[in-house]
C-alpha cells in the first residue's frame, strides 16, 4: 500500500490486518511496524528500485499516496501535486504487473460538484475546477490506460472521508480545533452548502470489498446523502458540548455548493452501502483528536455573522 501513513492509509492498514492480511505501508512520512505492517519509509520518486521490490510479489496493490487538498493554495503546491498524484501514480501504474488488482485512490472533486441536486454519476463528463481535481483527472487518464491494456484497476472515487485521524488541514478537523478553543468556525459561501461525509471506516471496508470483487473502473465512494455544513456545526456543537460561531467568508471558485454521490455502482458491487451517523462519526473523530476535557459550554449554535463583500449567511 502507498500512502500508509496519511488518514485513510492508517484506516485501510488497520482494516486489511484485523482481516489477517500482511501489509507493506509504503509512505514517505515514518510510522512505527508492527505485526502485521512492514514499514517502508521511501518517496515513490526518489527511488525507484526500491518501489519495485516493494511491489513486487504483492496480491493487490492500494495507491493512496498523492497530495490531497482541494483548497490549498500554498506556494508550490501545484508543482507538488503533479509531482505526488500525477508523477507518483504514473511510477506505481508502471511497477504493478496487469494481473495484479491495483486500487487507486482518485477524487470526487473530478465532478466539480453535484449538479442541480443530481448525485454524480461515474458517467458523468469529469469538470474538475481545480488544480486538485486536474491532477486527479490526469492520474484517471493513466489508470484508463492500464485499463484498456487489460490491467485489473479500481479507480475510488471518495467523497468527504472523516472519522478518527482525520487531516488536520481538513474542515471538520479545523472546526473541532476552533470550536475547542472558542473560535468561530470559517465557512466558505453558505452554512446550506452540503457534503456527502463518509465514515473513514467504511471507506477502508468499501475499498477492500472492491478489491475482492474484482471491480473494474470507475466507482463512487459515498453515503448517496447530503449533509448541510449546519447540520455538521450542530454535530460538533453537540459532540463538544461547546456553543460555535461562525465567520462566513466568500466560497472559493474550487468549492462545489454541493457535493453527493450516486452510490448505485458500489451498491451492485459489494451489496451494501456506506452510511453515516454524522453525530457519532464527530464524536468519535472529536474523541480521537481531544487535547483536553471537552469543555462545558451549552452546545447551541449561533446564526453566522457573515464577514467578507460576498459572504452568504
Ligand atoms: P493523506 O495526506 O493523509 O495521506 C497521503 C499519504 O501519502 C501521506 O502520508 C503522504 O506522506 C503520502 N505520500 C504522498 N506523496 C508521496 C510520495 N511521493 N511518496 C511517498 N509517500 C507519499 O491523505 P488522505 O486523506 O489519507 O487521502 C488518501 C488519498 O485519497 C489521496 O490520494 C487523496 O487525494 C484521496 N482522497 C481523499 C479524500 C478525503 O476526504 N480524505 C477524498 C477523496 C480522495
Amino acid at each position: 500500500m502507498t500512502g500508509a501513513a496519511g488518514f485513510i492509509g492508517r484506516m485501510l492498514t488497520r482494516t486489511l490486518i484485523e482481516a489477517g492480511e500482511n501489509v507493506v505501508g509504503i509512505d514517505r512520512i515514518p510510522q512505527p511496524a508492527r505485526p502485521g505492517l512492514t514499514v517502508l519509509t521511501a518517496d515513490l520518486l526518489d527511488d525507484d528500485g526500491l518501489v519495485r521490490a516493494a511491489l513486487d510479489g504483492a496480491d493487490v496493490v492500494y495507491h493512496l499516496a498523492g497530495c490531497p487538498g482541494v483548497r490549498d493554495r500554498r506556494p508550490g503546491v501545484a508543482r507538488r501535486r503533479h509531482r505526488d498524484n500525477v508523477l507518483a501514480g504514473a511510477r506505481v501504474l508502471a511497477a504493478v504487473p496487469p494481473s495484479v488488482p491495483l486500487l487507486v485512490a482518485s477524487s470526487s472533486s473530478v465532478y466539480g460538484g453535484a449538479r442541480g441536486g443530481w448525485p454524480s454519476r461515474e458517467s458523468d463528463p469529469p469538470r474538475p475546477a481545480g488544480g486538485y481535481a486536474e491532477s486527479k483527472t490526469l492520474l484517471e487518464r493513466l489508470c484508463a490506460e492500464r485499463i484498456a491494456r487489460g490491467g485489473l484497476t479500481t479507480v475510488v472515487r471518495p467523497f468527504t472521508v472523516a472519522g478518527e485521524g482525520q487531516r488536520p488541514d481538513m474542515a471538520l478537523s479545523q472546526w473541532l480545533a476552533a470550536a475547542r478553543e472558542g473560535r468561530p468556525l470559517r465557512v466558505l459561501g453558505s452554512l446550506d452548502r452540503t457534503r456527502d461525509v463518509t465514515d473513514v471506516r467504511q471507506v477502508a471496508r468499501a475499498m477492500t470489498d472492491l478489491v475482492a470483487r474484482g471491480a473494474q473502473g470507475t466507482v463512487n465512494i459515498g453515503t448517496g446523502r447530503g449533509h448541510s455544513l449546519r447540520a455538521l456545526a450542530a454535530a460538533v456543537a453537540e459532540a463538544l458540548g461547546a456553543e460555535v460561531s461562525f465567520a462566513v467568508e466568500p466560497a472559493s471558485p474550487v468549492e462545489p455548493g454541493a457535493s453527493l454521490a450516486d452510490t448505485s455502482r458500489l451498491r451492485s458491487l459489494v451489496g451494501w452501502t456506506p452510511e453515516t451517523d454524522l453525530l457519532d462519526l464527530v464524536r468519535r473523530q472529536a474523541a480521537a483528536s481531544a487535547p483536553a476535557a471537552p469543555g462545558d459550554r451549552s452546545g447551541k449554535v449561533r446564526e453566522p455573522v457573515a464577514v467578507g463583500a460576498s459572504a452568504a449567511g
